[in-house]
């Protein structure tokens, strides 16, 4: 299955009280305001206007939860960057997206949304300081892919991963286009087979494997 299979939308969370009982598993995603990160959602899910793909970029400041597969959270996380995001704006937005992080980071995995034509910029790596910081997992999503020519692709790729090692972070890189779905495969296996380990790891928490912890 290319796919998953069934998204459902929960709630909108303004507020840490307003946040969902947490599960074994949540693929959070993050990115700048305007990166594709509504179409990647809308892609990946097959669900058409799952996420607002907005002309007007910054207008989200909710953390979106869904339900994928009844198994585990699909988690929205308000775009960052936004130039007209006041001082005090981007103060809410860090503290809120801190607060989520913190207390779910064993549960977290982290999927940074890139534009491959941009690389890595300051406000990205700010994000990737901040999961670092807490041990959460995450793999990296390069996309509108679509944009590059083959070369220019390649030339993109080797860029940004040498950007990310320079930077003193790793993790997977995935190519995807929200226009030609290349990527959704290689997304939705890693997804999928992450939520298998973060089970198998709680499962082994809750067996009292791990004592001592
Ligand atoms: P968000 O603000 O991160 O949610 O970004 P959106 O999903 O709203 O996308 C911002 C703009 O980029 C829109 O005009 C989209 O149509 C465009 N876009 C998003 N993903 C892709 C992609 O993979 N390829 C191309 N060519 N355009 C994209």
């Amino acid at each position: 299955m290319a796919q998953a299979s069934v998204a459902k939308f929960l709630l909108s969370a303004r507020a840490v009280e307003q946040f969902p009982r947490p599960l074994d598993f949540e693929a959070a995603f993050f990115g700048r305001s305007n990166v594709g990160k509504s179409s990647l959602l809308n892609t990946y899910t097959g669900v058409s206007k799952l996420a607002r793909v907005s002309g007007t970029p910054g207008c989200t400041r909710e953390i979106n939860f869904f339900l994928i597969d009844n198994k585990y959270y699909l988690v929205d996380l308000p775009g960052y960057g936004y130039a007209r995001y006041s001082k005090d704006e981007q103060q809410r937005w860090a503290e809120l997206i801190n607060e989520y992080i913190s207390l779910r980071a064993s549960r977290i995995l982290g999927v940074v949304i890139l534009d491959i034509r941009r690389g890595l910029t300051d406000l990205d790596v700010m994000l990737l300081d901040i999961l670092k910081s807490h041990d959460v997992n995450y793999i990296i999503v390069a996309t509108k892919i679509d944009k590059l020519k083959t070369n220019e692709l390649r030339a993109a790729t080797l860029l940004l991963k040498s950007q990310i090692k320079s930077a003193g972070f790793d993790g997977d890189i995935i190519r995807f286009s929200s226009v030609t779905g290349e990527g959704k495969k290689e997304l939705y296996n890693n997804i999928t087979k992450k939520y298998q380990h973060y089970k198998e790891l709680q499962k082994e928490k809750t067996d009292g494997v791990f004592v001592d912890e």
